[in-house]
């Protein structure tokens, strides 16, 4: 998972692009980077770690009035490329499906790779455009897979999103100053008011306080990451219109009303089943408690690249309250269950010792049986709890006294949108792209 933020003012926007940068910070932890351009040259950094933690009170020497940012799971990125149309950075989210075939053939169309990440095969196909538009288009004819990109030339600043905008991108605009970012809670903060997503296929030419539509490239279907509303986005984004926190809310009353149960409270796996408790809480007119509470200085556990990374921090950011356990029947609500293990040897241990009386676990979205290919940090198959388990066996596997996860058609009304404009892959193990 990624997070990219690009904005363009009057003056000086490094404050802009290093606070809308960390504050899409929990679509990756490992990497971050930020280029600008200060009308003479392009000037990149990155660095290994959080935005806050790296990049210094001087911005590490940047400066200008364009600039463009990322975070990162797996890569440092922006790049930058020279090319016919001059030197330009670029960053990205998502995945590009075909990349190694692509590799192959632009090998033999006399190209030399430096690395084989996607961000390096997406730049260099760009650059075989006429301008940066028609480089945009060709990149976008040639590859399959989803992808969120901005890239900063010397004076302008393009922002595209796939065709089936499987990733999300969406426009702000501040007294001038225009800004384009994955999500919309790096605009609270910082003064700009939402102007509209990005559309799929579009591709934004960004010029000073100007932002031009240059070309939408056609597709018959949508297909927005379901995922983003379950799980990946902040609650305060709204993503192709939908606020995170209302779909998350939904879901916990959806399930309210499939699979009632009679407990005395209920509760969240902190942070991302929240809203999905609180949905929950306020359908079934239980009370909400918060048996967990997530540590301030812990990271997603989710976003940690090795599994024994992954292990130990989802141990670690979770501390139970005893005095709100202890002989009390709870309904935890979760966003989704992985492989199982994090609530089998954690949650569920932690409930036990602290004398719960009975656990029942909701999960937002249906059982995960697949993995994504396009560009969300989930599991192999083969790890994933539901590719070989029933429900049933799952309750059991970790060992609580209920189940049940929503269905699809019930996600589909949650988040207000009919099921074929939504990425649904990570259950249904179809992918059609
Ligand atoms: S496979 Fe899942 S995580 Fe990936 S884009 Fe589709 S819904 Fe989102």
């Amino acid at each position: 998972m990624c997070g990219i933020f690009a904005v363009s003012g009057k003056e000086n926007v490094l404050e802009d692009v290093f606070l809308g940068t960390f504050y899409l910070q929990h679509r990756g932890q490992q990497y971050c980077g930020i280029s600008s351009f200060d009308g003479k040259n392009l000037k990149i950094r990155t660095h290994r770690g959080l935005v806050r933690g790296t990049f210094t009170d001087d911005l590490a020497g940047l400066d200008g009035t364009m600039a463009i940012g990322h975070t990162s799971l797996s890569d440092r990125q922006p790049i930058k490329l020279d090319s016919k149309m001059g030197e330009f950075t670029i960053c990205f989210e998502g995945n590009i499906v075909n990349r190694e075939a692509l590799i192959d053939e632009l090998k033999k169309e006399g190209h030399s790779f430096y690395t084989d990440s996607d961000i390096e095969v997406i730049a260099k196909l760009i650059a075989q455009g006429n301008d940066f538009v028609d480089g945009i288009a060709t990149m976008a004819e040639r590859i399959r897979g989803a992808y969120a990109l901005v890239l900063l030339t010397k004076g302008k600043i393009y922002a595209a999103r796939d065709k089936h905008a499987f990733r999300p991108m969406i426009i702000g605009k501040r007294n001038g100053a225009i800004a384009v970012t994955s999500e919309s809670c790096s605009f609270v903060n910082l003064g700009f008011t939402i102007e509209r997503d990005v559309k799929p296929g579009e591709i934004l030419e960004i010029e000073d306080s100007k932002c031009e539509t240059k070309k939408i490239i056609p597709s018959n279907f949508t297909q927005y990451c379901s995922f983003e509303w379950v799980y990946t986005a902040n609650v305060a984004s709204t993503i192709d219109g939908l606020s995170v926190d209302i779909a998350r809310r939904n879901l916990g009353a959806a399930l309210a009303r499939r699979y009632p149960v009679d407990v005395d409270i209920v509760a969240a796996v902190p942070n991302s089943g929240i809203g999905h408790a609180i949905g929950y809480s306020q359908e079934s007119k239980i009370p909400f408690d918060d048996v967990f509470i997530k540590y301030d200085y812990a990271s997603r556990s989710y976003t940690q690249p090795t599994q024994a990374e992954r292990d130990r921090e989802a141990k670690i950011k979770l501390i139970p309250v005893p005095a709100k356990i202890a002989d009390r029947s709870v309904v935890i609500c979760d966003d989704s269950i992985v492989r199982g293990t994090q609530m089998k040897n954690d949650l569920v241990v932690k409930l036990r010792k602290n004398g719960v009386k009975q656990i029942h676990v909701r999960v937002a979205c249906p059982p995960l049986r697949a993995p994504c290919i396009y560009g969300v940090a989930t599991r192999s198959k083969e790890e994933l709890a539901a590719h070989k388990k029933s429900v049933e066996q799952i309750k059991e596997y970790i060992g609580v006294d209920g189940l049940a996860f929503n269905t699809l058609e019930d996600l589909g009304k949650a988040l207000g949108k009919p099921l074929c404009q939504l990425c649904t892959s990570c259950w249904t193990d179809e992918y059609k792209v």
